[in-house]
């Protein structure tokens, strides 16, 4: 079955959020652990949790996604920045700890001018000591448009912070079709390929999700803006060979189009039925 689902709001608490993605036709679903713009997360609901567990295990909703805020910038210039990102990320993951197959989501982070690879260095650092051998909750890289100074621009870059993390098996990736399209990764014209160089590059292994999101921008314009699907530049025939391809069709797959509830609620019925 297709493991597909939207981005939804978190503020009604998880139980809310469960029952949501199952009226809308989806058995997964994303939303940001905290406000994407601001900062504190609020107050911890364990009785949410709990209920929400089994809410989850009752209704097939094996995996979900927790996308950190925006702001959260692990390669900002600025040492309060980072100490802001420090303190949300290992908050968020020991939150996660207690929620049913949970991964987390992060933006690797904007260098702001420091260079690449100091930038690198620096998410990799927060990285460190973040990642408990304990934790169960895996944190996935998102590969990014290359808006900016936007860390993740490609595959390599990705493998770079990957090979300077100590626990890196609690390392994985979520590839955005918006967003490797912008990157110039032609999914369009040549999936095959592109997963190819994802495997000699990352490893397909630690691919673990995909944001599937059409572009309202051509090949390469690294730009960032997510379309409907069907409706941008990288169109429907090309989801429909994405989502049943077959190193991807047993992931998670997450909407974050531009749309309301009715919106998502089509799209995943859309989606379904080209589901082979
Ligand atoms: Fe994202
Ligand atoms: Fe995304
Ligand atoms: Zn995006």
């Amino acid at each position: 079955m297709l493991k597909i689902g939207c981005h939804l709001s978190s503020v009604k608490g998880y139980v809310h959020m469960g029952k949501e993605i199952i009226s809308l036709g989806g058995n997964t679903f994303q939303f940001f652990t905290r406000n994407p713009r601001g900062g504190a997360a609020k107050p911890l609901d364990t009785e949410d949790i709990e209920k929400y567990n089994s809410f989850a295990q009752n209704n097939g909703i094996d995996v979900i996604l927790a996308h950190a805020p925006y702001t959260l910038n692990c390669a900002s210039a600025e040492e309060e920045k980072r100490e802001f990102a420090l303190r949300a990320f290992s908050e968020d993951i020991s939150r996660l700890e207690l929620v049913r197959g949970a991964m987390y989501n992060f933006h690797p982070g904007s260098h702001v001018g420091q260079g690449a690879d100091k930038g690198i260095e620096l998410i990799a650092d927060i990285l460190n000591r973040v990642i408990t051998p304990k934790q169960k909750t895996v944190i996935l890289l998102e590969t990014m448009a290359g808006k900016g100074t936007e860390i993740g621009r490609n595959f390599y870059e990705l493998r770079r912070i990957i090979d300077k993390v100590e626990l890196s098996d609690k390392i994985g990736v979520c590839m955005d079709t918006c967003h490797v399209y912008d990157g110039e990764y032609d999914i369009v014209n040549d999936l095959d390929n592109v997963l190819r160089e994802f495997d000699s590059i990352i490893g397909l292994e630690r691919l673990k999700a995909v944001h599937i999101n059409d572009s309202k921008n051509p090949f390469g314009s690294h730009k960032d803006r997510h379309e409907k699907i069907g409706e941008g530049f990288i169109g429907i025939e090309a989801f429909e060979r994405i989502i049943n391809n077959r190193y991807l069709r047993e992931l998670p797959f997450y909407l974050e189009t531009p749309n309301d509830a009715e919106g998502y609620r089509k799209e995943i019925e859309i989606l379904k039925n080209i589901y082979k």
